[in-house]
């Protein structure tokens, strides 16, 4: 089973536009239920209404969460909130979340709140730029490390790992990542968690590819870069490509 996440940031701006593009994705989620299962990320916001008018097939996921539970704290919201409506997943760590001051202690603390709620969280890596003597190799390695080594390892199988360049992400990206670079993170990623538990352990978490991923390179990643799904900002929002996106990945599965 393929994991499709889209991610849809602050859109849309309208309450009745993310209806209708929850329905739309809502349709999509049920036409390749068989081979993919996909989540819409949404804004907090939006979470109620969508969550009580989409039941099933369509998982609906947070885009962060708080890392503490102390009421305190104006504008956030809490793991037990989104669990409250039934949110399935939320992404923690995301680069523009870490862009505001998210550090990996506090991705850590969201982890297990989620974790707690039986929710399943997405946690970003990736690094902000490639360098010829893979000093970027240690970026992820550290943020793997500070997740993985805090928690307990029965646990660590629930997680999901979202490998996303962020020199590839959005409509600013540098340029596409190839396939090559996703297998050779991937693997990496897989050698740092194992070093810390065990091969068997580490091969069990799901890890996904993101970065302006869209219907013509979305299988490369999964066939030639070896991800087990894919986390879709831009292309989550245009119902038309997603379904494109979603139907070349059913024909991969
Ligand atoms: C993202 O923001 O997580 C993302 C992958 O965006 P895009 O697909 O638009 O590059």
């Amino acid at each position: 089973m393929i994991l499709l996440i889209g991610n849809w940031k602050m859109a849309p701006k309208k309450s009745t536009e993310a209806l209708s593009l929850a329905k739309k994705t809502l349709e999509i989620a049920r036409k390749y239920k068989k081979s993919i299962k996909i989540v819409s990320c949404i804004p907090s916001i939006h979470i109620p209404f969508i969550s009580k008018t989409i039941k099933n097939t369509l998982y609906i996921g947070g885009q962060s969460v708080s890392a503490s539970t102390e009421e305190a704290q104006t504008g956030l919201i809490s793991a037990e909130m989104l669990a409250s409506y039934g949110t399935s997943h939320c992404i923690v760590g995301h680069s523009e979340s870490r862009e505001r001051g998210e550090t990996d202690e506090q991705v850590l603390s969201s982890t297990l709140l989620l974790l707690q709620k039986k929710i399943t969280p997405i946690i970003c890596i990736g690094e902000k730029q490639r360098d010829a003597q893979g000093w970027y190799l240690s970026t992820v390695k550290s943020q793997i490390e500070s997740i993985v080594l805090g928690i307990p390892k029965a646990q660590l199988k629930k997680i999901v790992f979202a490998y996303e360049p962020i020199w590839a992400i959005g409509k600013n990206a540098a340029r596409e990542a190839t396939p090559v670079e996703c297998r050779e993170m991937l693997i990496f990623i897989r050698k740092v968690i194992s070093d810390i538990v065990d091969i068997k352990t580490a091969n069990t978490i799901s890890i996904l590819y993101g970065g302006s991923v869209n219907e013509q390179n979305g299988t490369s990643f999964i066939l030639e870069g070896g991800a087990n799904g894919l986390l879709v900002g831009r292309i989550s929002l245009d119902a038309k490509r997603f379904e494109q996106l979603a139907k070349t990945l059913s024909l991969v599965s």
